[in-house]
């Protein structure tokens, strides 16, 4: 299964990638001069970080891991509220639904993308109507190991997973954001003109 970091990159390229669609995202932009917190995104950014680090909470429950939170309910349920509360704060609320859900789901395809040292692997992606396992057996990611972390054996494959997470997720990450600066300068431009066409 593949690290933290990898399923945090893969967050990051959701709420950047998103922002790339048309339809209500000028107030996803920020100028220039900006912090670099505000350019990123700000807290919706961070919260897509979260949502695709978060179905792994469920190893804290012994017996749950990979099913209840890596499970197509999960992404409904992620989606129902975060469109709730979108909605309550008056923020595009499918839009916003679309974006945590997306987060939520990245790790669930990381996950079967992956390989997986465990028994049974992969993710329980029916639960609860079918208990079956889900895996790819691409083993995109050599996968990581939780247990004796400070052994030379688990070091070796976890600095392995990272380096392939890091491979494979920053150029998607990067080319993501120089298309994103792009798109929302001309955005954000355009809305100056509208607010002051005298300029
Ligand atoms: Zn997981």
């Amino acid at each position: 299964m593949p690290s933290p970091i990898g399923h945090a990159l893969a967050g990051i390229a959701v709420a950047w990638g998103a922002d790339l669609f048309p339809g209500n995202r000028a107030w996803r932009t920020a100028p220039r001069t900006a912090a670099w917190y505000a350019r990123a995104g700000n807290g919706l950014t961070l919260a897509c970080v979260a949502l695709a680090i978060a179905p792994d909470l469920d190893l804290l429950f012994r017996g749950f891991h990979r099913s209840i939170t890596h499970s197509f309910v999960s992404v409904g349920v992620v989606a129902a509220v975060a469109g709730l509360a979108a909605t309550r704060a008056r923020l595009p609320g499918a839009r916003i639904a679309c974006m945590c859900a997306g987060a939520w789901a990245t790790h669930m395809l990381l996950d079967w993308l992956a390989a997986d040292p465990s028994s049974p692997k992969g993710i329980q992606a029916m639960w609860p109507f079918n208990d079956t396992w889900f895996i790819s057996d691409w083993e995109v990611f050599p996968g990581t190991e939780r247990r004796r972390i400070f052994s030379a054996s688990s070091i070796r494959l976890n600095l392995a997973t990272l380096v392939r997470e890091l491979a494979l997720m920053m150029p998607l990450v990067l080319g993501l954001w120089l298309v994103r600066v792009k798109t929302l300068a001309g955005l954000s431009s355009e809305l100056a003109r509208r607010h002051h066409p005298a300029e």
